[in-house]
């Protein structure tokens, strides 16, 4: 096959399905994973999604619209009536194309081991039975994301909508048992701001207006208290419109955990308040000389984190507000995701994001280490992939090339055929290190402002004696589509060799040989 051939490329999250062709820079669509059932109807798209529900507030229609998802709250598609159908859609409307005359591209996240053989054998069903796609390949998201930015080892940590992924990978190869992941991340901030507003709404007296400057909405209006009870479309809307805002303007991470910030401000206040003391001893030559409680109230009221944000809320009834937080607030609101015992005492700092990317480094290096894995340095070496061959390993017939081995003398899939430049066995303190210089932080939860800083700071805590250089996109966009765009580079690499792709006869030979040795 020629390696210019054309293909389609398709990331399914669970916030964003994202799908083009591997010949463009950019994608041909962005579409929310979930869709609306109205009727016996499946509605899918932004646009039409946003329809509907405007169509909902402005009618105040009394028909029942639900949102739905196709993707659970891991991250496993599961829906996969409706995945098929929005794959059609996606190739009717978007792509415009015919799903039998390009070759197809799946982009998965890494997998557990079961997990893995039970999804992969769907969507080898879908694009084999359902889509007819000639020949059909699947990415593991984070390795392509490595591999696309020219590092076989690298800690991919995915800040996305349902969880926090963070994948060690050593010499092109995913070390699967120190995969973690945290349930904390955008869908957890879009809970938490909505209470915050809620909370805020409530509790203020406050009057919302419409465009014309008349009052349509108060709180002792019964329209806010019905704020308190939302159906599945008011918290998708809300999601997609202005907790989307907020997230870019409002939030912010501290550099720092947000007590020591505190501490901070304040021992800079007390080292401005006995400076002023001094001067004022100084230029009236009384030892004795204090500042009087009004300046000693201006100097502590000057605290950064004291400053109000305003945010404009726009709610679904063409209403605004604004909505002031001090900064302090602003920092909370996205600690949570370092400590998400802030709240609730339901959970604990050790779900924490700083606590489960410390957790990975270490099982990482403790398993590498364990297995003897030997180093390797180049792309180059990368880029020598095999098929896969290795199913006693793992039963699933295609599965090799899913999720990765924590031995790289397997083969198999996107682990094998990895050239080992030296054999010297590979220590803990080598793989922290490796990781820890090839950080790649991705996912659109990560372009909260001070994210990135944060994550150095939380590993520096825990890694002390050793070098960390993280790696972003700065192009909000690309930041958002990486997982795509690193796909089409895995597809278009200089062979078609240098990953698996199946065509319908080797699927059914590899199914027919794995139900051969079930019998
Ligand atoms: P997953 O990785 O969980 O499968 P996904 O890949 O579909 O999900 P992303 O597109 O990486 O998810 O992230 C979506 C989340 O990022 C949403 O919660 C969205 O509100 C949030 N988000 C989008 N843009 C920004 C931004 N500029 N700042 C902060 N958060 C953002």
């Amino acid at each position: 096959m020629s390696h210019d051939k054309k293909c389609v490329v398709i990331k399914i999250g669970s916030h964003h399905t994202i799908a083009g062709f591997n010949n463009t820079e950019l994608p041909q669509c962005i579409l929310p994973s979930s869709y609306i059932k109205k009727g016996n109807d499946y509605i899918f798209g932004t646009i039409n999604m946003l329809e509907e529900c405007i169509d909902k507030y402005e009618n105040e229609s009394q028909q029942t619209l639900e949102i739905f998802t196709t993707v659970d709250e891991n991250g496993i598609p599961y829906n996969w009536t409706v995945i098929e159908q929005q794959l059609k859609y996606i190739y009717e409307t978007e792509l415009k194309c015919n799903s039998k005359d390009f070759p197809l591209i799946i982009t998965v996240p890494h997998l557990k081991n079961e997990l893995a053989n039970k999804v992969v054998e769907r969507y080898f069903n879908l694009a084999f039975n359902k889509l007819n796609v000639p020949v059909f390949q699947i990415v593991i998201e984070p390795l392509a994301i490595a591999l696309a930015m020219g590092k076989t080892s690298a800690l991919v940590i995915d800040l996305g909508s349902s969880g926090c992924n963070v994948t060690p990978i050593v010499d092109g190869t995913i070390v699967k048992t120190s995969v973690m992941r945290s349930r904390f991340s955008g869908d957890f901030l879009d809970y938490i701001i909505s209470e915050r507003l809620n909370d805020l709404l409530k509790s203020d007296t406050f009057q919302m207006t419409d465009t014309d400057g008349d009052i349509i909405l108060s709180n002792n209006d019964s329209t806010t208290r019905s704020l308190q009870t939302k159906d599945s479309i008011d918290i998708w809307y809300e999601s997609n419109t202005w907790i989307q805002d907020f997230k870019i303007n409002m939030l912010q991470v501290s550099d720092k955990e947000l007590p020591e910030l505190e501490r901070y401000y304040k021992e800079q206040a007390e080292i401005q308040i006995r400076q002023q003391e001094q001067l004022q001893q100084y230029s009236t030559n009384n030892t004795e000389a204090k500042l009087d409680a009004a300046a000693i109230a201006s100097i502590t009221n000057n605290n950064p984190l004291s400053q109000k944000k305003n945010f404009l809320f726009k709610g679904n009834k063409n209403s605004k507000q604004t909505v002031s937080l001090e900064l302090r607030e602003c920092y909370q609101l996205s600690e949570s995701l370092f400590n998400p015992a802030l709240i609730s005492d339901k959970y604990t700092k050790e779900d924490g994001l700083g606590e489960i990317i410390g957790k990975a480094i270490k099982k990482a290096g403790a398993s590498v280490s364990s297995v003897g894995t030997n180093t390797v340095g180049s792309l180059g070496a990368s880029m020598t992939i095999q098929p896969a061959t290795n199913q006693s390993k793992n039963n699933n017939p295609f599965g090799s090339s899913i999720g990765g081995n924590a031995s790289n003398n397997s083969t198999g899939g996107l682990n094998g055929g990895i050239n080992s430049l030296g054999s010297s066995t590979t220590t803990p303190e080598h793989i922290y290190s490796t990781l820890l210089t090839n950080i790649i932080v991705t996912g659109a939860t990560s372009l909260i402002n001070g994210m990135e800083q944060r994550i150095i700071k939380e590993l520096s805590i825990r890694f002390p004696q050793y070098k960390i250089t993280t790696f972003a996109n700065q192009i909000t966009m690309d930041r958002k589509i990486q997982g795509w765009t690193s796909s089409v580079s895995m597809c278009n690499l200089p062979s078609w060799e240098l990953a698996k792709w199946y065509t319908k006869t080797d699927y059914e030979k590899e199914s027919n040989k794995d139900e051969t040795k079930e019998n």
